[in-house]
């Protein structure tokens, strides 16, 4: 069952002709991989808040291009442990850097629902696109290490275009790819704002993927288009939002407890 983020129903869907996934948390397990790498850096992960909160400056930075990803990697190991009172060079924090993200990389997982949505989907002849916030290479080796390397017609990557979401620019070339309007497109992902609000206001059809339950973030609660917004618990739901599509004669069924048997 979907609804609008609030609780109450969402208006019409209408048709949707093709469908846009982010990758990290929608796709692939990345907080716990990432946990698995700082579990690697320092043996627990009790200061996970503290590496996100590092995290998100440093992709802000990136995201604006003030520095990059090799420079982000650096600099934010050097940030993670000065927090906690340690110095170390640039020589130790690639080191470091290096040993934490070989722990990450062998812990990238897809979420359960994915394969079988992704089938489900392409069942169903939408055309799919991954959008996404990250380095160009290494999304691409990711999608390629999980076995997604040729599942989505296109892959729209913010260090690619230059553009990163929410900006409306992101949306607006992966339609362009697509060769659809933005009002034809379905996008999902698990960040309220980026995705979600991002997705409407480009002109999308916008889906918060709220895999954990959280409440609506309050900076944009009641905020412009909001209301537009769909949320799902998981990517089975998402089927509910591209009904109108056809589904070919023998497909698998639209209803979410036929996903499981849909081809891989
Ligand atoms: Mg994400």
């Amino acid at each position: 069952m979907t609804s609008a983020p609030d609780g109450s129903a969402t208006r019409d869907t209408g048709q949707i002709k093709a469908v846009c996934l982010d990758i990290d948390d929608t796709l692939l397990d990345s907080e716990r991989a990432s946990r698995c790498g700082l579990r690697a850096l320092v043996g627990s992960d009790r200061a996970w808040p503290v590496w996100q909160r590092t995290t998100d400056q440093f992709y802000s930075r990136f995201s604006s291009a003030e520095i990059d990803f090799d420079v982000l990697c650096v600099e934010r190991t050097q940030a993670f442990f000065a927090a906690f009172g340690e110095r170390i060079d640039a020589v130790e924090a690639a080191r470091r850097e290096s040993h934490r993200m070989a722990a990450m990389q062998h812990a990238w997982r897809l979420f359960d629902d994915v394969v079988p949505c992704l089938a489900w989907l392409r069942a169903a002849g939408l055309p799919l696109a991954a959008i996404t916030n990250a380095p160009g290479r290494y999304q691409r080796d990711k999608l390629a290490s999980v076995g997604l390397a040729d599942a989505f017609d296109i892959v729209v990557i913010s260090e690619e275009v230059g553009h990163s979401k929410p900006d409306p620019h992101i949306f607006g070339i992966a339609a362009e790819q697509l060769g659809r309007e933005p009002g034809e497109l379905l996008h999902v992902g698990d960040r309220f704002e980026a995705d979600a609000l991002g997705a409407v206001r480009a002109g999308l059809r916008g889906v918060w993927l709220n895999r954990a339950g959280h409440a609506v973030p309050e900076p944009v609660r009641g905020g412009s288009g909001v209301r537009e917004v769909a949320a799902i618990g998981d990517l089975h739901e998402l089927v509910d939002l591209v009904v109108p599509a056809p589904v070919p004669h023998g497909a698998v069924g639209r209803e979410p407890r036929d996903l499981a048997g849909a081809p891989a």
